[in-house]
């Protein structure tokens, strides 16, 4: 855990939260790789999940909900943990609207589920979406946890990433075992090492009262097998405490004239966590040309980077104006590009495996035709074997992309 925290932190990805103040325990920045690393995850899961299916559509409500809201969804009374003498503290982040007299308490979301519910009319009646269908979510959570610790895995701010999948009642268990698929399948997109994910069913006993069924995806972290992810039945138990204290009908119309409230299967991901349990499934350490090495292990979809390019040296114009080209080429096409022509190429590549680069181009004189039947061709370095390959430039963007 050490050696991911001081890596994440040295090569950019994720930062103590204010730290020339001295860190905030509790919130975490992420830094130019992280950002990238946490988008391509996010973007991920949108296009899986929202963007390829035709069930499915997205949403992105404000944070700062009507506090009502809560109070219906059980979250005022409930959404606490024990402190150490016993009393219960509610963890919800308070916030304060309006000015003055006329401010009012509020809250910052605990969770993004709420403001699906709270939009599930707005959806139906502009979008008209037949049963089962679905609302995804992606955004910042909060929540005034009393110890905030194992770095990003529990935060004070994080980020989730929830569907709300609204059945017939008789439907929630088909739909609760296609989630359950789900959330492998995404997990292995991700790069999550599938050994390293244990299902957990929920015991009566420690289930929310109105769920029927409830699985914990646990991950392997380094301390120690903790909850990544969550899958609950939660029947018709929000849309109804919704319709209740909001005195608005969330009834659905079946095409055949029967009315009801949909009960919902909730899949709810982590986008910190996700992305913690990526590096911890990509960390890896191996030998290399007799060198020990350390490098992540990402896959083209998630990696922060796809490839970099390199002049062979950098006091030559000439490879300089070459590579220079071939990186501009590149960049069109696939963003993440990055250039390096600092240091020996050597190191260069080390650098590359430190933040999980899958290639890396190195444009030298053969490119600019000394051996003539080379002219136009680069080596292409792989990051996992150290291997390299001599290829055209025209094939460089179909290799990478
Ligand atoms: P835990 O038991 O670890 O506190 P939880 O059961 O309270 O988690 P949920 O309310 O089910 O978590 O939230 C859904 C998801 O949001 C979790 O599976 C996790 O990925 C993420 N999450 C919850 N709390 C935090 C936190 N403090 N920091 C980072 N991610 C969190």
């Amino acid at each position: 855990m050490d050696k991911l925290v001081s890596l994440a932190k040295r090569r950019g990805f994720i930062y103590p939260g204010s730290e020339i103040y001295g860190g905030f325990s509790g919130f975490w920045d992420y830094g130019p790789l992280g950002v990238e690393l946490k988008n391509n995850i996010k973007q991920l899961w949108w296009r899986m999940f929202v963007q390829e299916r035709d069930d499915m559509c997205g949403l992105d409500a404000a944070i700062v909900m009507n506090p009502e809201a809560w109070k219906a969804s059980g979250h005022v009374s409930g959404f606490a943990d024990p402190l150490e003498n016993g009393k219960m503290f509610n963890t919800m982040l308070m916030t304060s609207v309006g000015a003055a007299a006329e401010a009012t308490n509020a809250y910052l979301r605990p969770e993004t589920a709420g403001g699906i519910f709270v939009n599930f009319k707005n959806v139906v009646d502009s979008l008209h979406p037949k049963l089962p269908f679905g609302i995804a979510q992606i955004g910042k959570a909060f929540r005034n946890e009393i110890a905030p610790r194992d770095f990003i895995f529990r935060a004070r701010e994080f980020e989730q990433m929830e569907i709300e999948y609204f059945v017939r009642p008789q439907e929630w268990e088909t739909a609760f075992e296609e989630w359950r698929k789900n959330v492998h399948a995404f997990n292995e997109a991700v790069g999550i090492a599938s050994g390293s994910v244990h299902e957990v069913e929920v015991a009566d006993s420690d289930r929310a009262h109105y769920s029927k069924r409830t699985i914990d995806f646990e991950f392997d972290f380094p301390f120690g097998r903790k909850e990544l992810s969550g899958l609950a039945y939660r029947t018709d138990f929000d849309l109804s405490a919704h319709a209740k204290a909001s005195g608005v009908d969330l009834s659905y119309l079946e095409d055949t004239g029967e009315r009801f409230v949909p009960h919902v299967i909730e899949p709810s991901f982590g986008v910190d966590r996700a992305l913690l349990a990526l590096l911890a499934s990509a960390y890896t350490e191996d030998e290399l040309g007799g060198e020990t090495r350390t490098y992540l292990k990402f896959n083209k979809a998630v990696a922060p980077i796809k490839a970099a390019v390199f002049p062979l040296l950098k006091n030559k114009p000439e490879l300089v104006a070459k590579a220079r080209e071939v990186y501009a080429m590149l960049k069109k096409f696939v963003p993440q590009i990055m250039w390096d022509d600092n240091g020996n190429i050597g190191k260069r590549y080390r650098r590359q495996d430190e933040i999980g680069t899958p290639y890396c181009i190195t444009i030298d004189f053969d490119t600019l035709g000394e051996k003539p039947e080379l002219k136009d061709t680069v080596t292409i370095r792989h990051r996992d074997t150290g291997e390299q390959e001599r290829v055209s430039i025209d094939s460089l963007v179909t290799r990478v992309a």
